[in-house]
């Protein structure tokens, strides 16, 4: 199991680390460090790409993923020499990490906006967050011209500059936290184990969730939320694309 750096504090930008395994397959490499900073696929955010160089090698980051047994695999290219056992120096592209940290915070922001015109009962289903842009499926139908009310509501929060807190808890604690924001578990323990202990992020008094994304100190960082369009995807769900900017 890999140490994720970026659960702990995701501004972390570059990091010192061990190789444990380094394999190849058809000219391209799967590398896995004793610790990470480098984000992988996983709840609908993308993952980073970056750099990580040894004394006698570099190794271009080009897809970061998560195994069921917890390690982070990091697949791309070397040039020259990089072996198990040397220590390395990750870095991360942060221009593309910053911009999906700020997209991951806008898309639980939008969650709250589109439940406080739809109701707590709404859920958001599925969502997205790539640097081409995001897209969020809810579970109710929203009419084009609501998207306007939606996009104001989410900016006031943005602009108020609401600190974005987490905090790990106990299932009991987590239920009970969350429910005071009208949210539930009940997605989260369909794909998650109930023994481990629970990361919530809360945007202060307007949302709080399990994640396990990366995400801005404060809503302010966003800058702006545009809400792009809507997309009805059938049976009462509705898709609405957005950005930050
Ligand atoms: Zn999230």
């Amino acid at each position: 199991m890999t140490i994720k750096l970026y659960l702990e504090d995701s501004y972390i930008k570059s990091f010192r680390a061990k190789v444990l395994s380094l394999e190849e397959t058809d000219g391209s490499f799967n590398l896995c460090l004793d610790r990470t900073a480098f984000y992988p696929i996983s709840g609908g955010q993308d993952h980073d790409t970056g750099v990580i160089r040894g004394v006698n090698g570099s190794f271009k980051v080009l897809r970061v993923d998560e195994l069921d047994d917890g390690s982070v695999v990091h697949s791309g290219f070397l040039e020259g020499v990089i072996k198990v056992g040397d220590d390395v120096e990750g870095v991360i592209d942060w221009d593309r990490r910053y911009r999906l940290m700020r997209m991951h915070t806008a898309a639980h922001i939008l969650i709250q906006s589109v439940r406080s015109i739809y109701g707590l009962n709404v859920k958001c289903v599925s969502a997205s967050k790539r640097v081409d842009g995001g897209h969020m499926d809810f579970s109710t139908s929203i009419q084009r011209d609501m998207l306007n009310k939606i996009e104001a509501l989410a900016n006031s929060i943005v602009n108020e500059d609401r600190p974005v807190i987490i905090r790990y808890m106990g299932l009991e604690e987590a239920e009970s936290y969350v429910s005071r924001f009208g949210e539930s578990l009940e997605l989260y323990l369909r794909k998650h184990d109930v023994g481990e202990s629970i990361r919530i992020v809360e945007v202060k008094d307007w949302i709080a969730i399990p994640c396990g994304g990366t995400h801005v100190h404060s809503t302010g960082e966003i800058g702006s939320i545009k809400i792009l369009k809507r997309e009805s995807k059938g049976k009462g769900v509705t898709r609405i694309y957005f950005d930050v900017a």
